[in-house]
């Protein structure tokens, strides 16, 4: 059985003060020796460094929420895997529908980042869904599968490549995808990378859902045979609902 993977994205919130405060507040409710399912936290750039310090022995682990496709370079206010890296983490979230759909990341820019951030050592969590509209339309099936295969282009092997299934219209919106709806989806994209790597490491895939999670419904969530976790946003900015989902998982 796969290792659910809980992480709590905390988007664009939190000066550095403020982030030590809930990861430590996170903590305290999870127990210092929490050993259930993996778990993490994705502040904002300039507290990751404190904030991984504070992680170090604990039972959560550092993520970022994107990184840059280069090493460095003349791209002013970007930030690259390595720096990433530097400042602690472990992990990066990359693909956000929050970046393709406000910062004009395409599939094409999300696959150069996932592939430099796995070449440089991150582990990668490669988010996809689609919009009300494709739901509406009836193409959820296309999109996610265009924006896995696309994301994973060239790719030789994904490793613990986590993916997390965020239908946009449930995200930040109350709506969440019903357990059968996300765990269809969940079961084509676990069915896509098995077609692109295998059986084995279709097999092994984590797939998170993300949008709405919230202490009340994450059970039922986790529950479905292909969803391994969550990606957490407005429940992660409250550290004893974050903590609940976490141990629901
Ligand atoms: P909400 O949990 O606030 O719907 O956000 C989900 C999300 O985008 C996590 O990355």
């Amino acid at each position: 059985k796969r290792t659910n993977i809980v992480v709590g994205n905390w988007k664009m919130n939190l000066t550095i003060a403020e982030s030590l405060e809930l990861a430590s507040a996170v903590i305290a409710e999870l127990g210092s020796g929490f050993s259930g399912c993996e778990a993490g936290i994705a502040p904002t750039c300039p507290a990751l460094y404190e904030t991984g310090k504070l992680l170090a022995s604990g039972p959560l682990f550092l993520a970022a929420q994107n990184c840059h496709y280069e090493n460095d370079g003349a791209f002013t206010g970007e930030v690259s895997a390595r720096m990433i890296l530097g400042a602690g983490c472990s992990h990066v979230i990359i693909g956000h529908s929050e970046r393709r759909q406000l910062f004009g990341e395409t599939d094409e820019i999300v696959n150069r980042k996932v592939s430099k951030a796995l070449k440089e050592g991150l582990k990668v969590i490669l988010c996809v869904g689609e919009t009300l509209e494709e739901r509406e339309s009836g193409i959820t099936g296309d999109v996610v599968t265009r924006q896995v295969k696309a994301g994973l282009a060239g790719i030789a092997g994904i490793g613990d490549l986590v993916i997390a299934y965020e239908p946009v219209w449930a995200i930040g919106t109350g709506k969440t995808a019903t357990s059968e709806q996300a765990q269809e989806v969940h079961a084509l994209i676990r069915k896509t990378v098995s077609d692109l790597y295998g059986a084995e490491a279709g097999d092994g895939l984590r797939i998170q859902y993300g949008g709405s999670v919230k202490p009340s419904n994450a059970a039922e969530l986790f529950a479905m045979p292909d969803i391994d976790g969550g990606l957490i946003g407005g429940a992660s900015l409250n550290a004893s609902d974050f903590a609940a989902i976490v141990k629901a998982a």
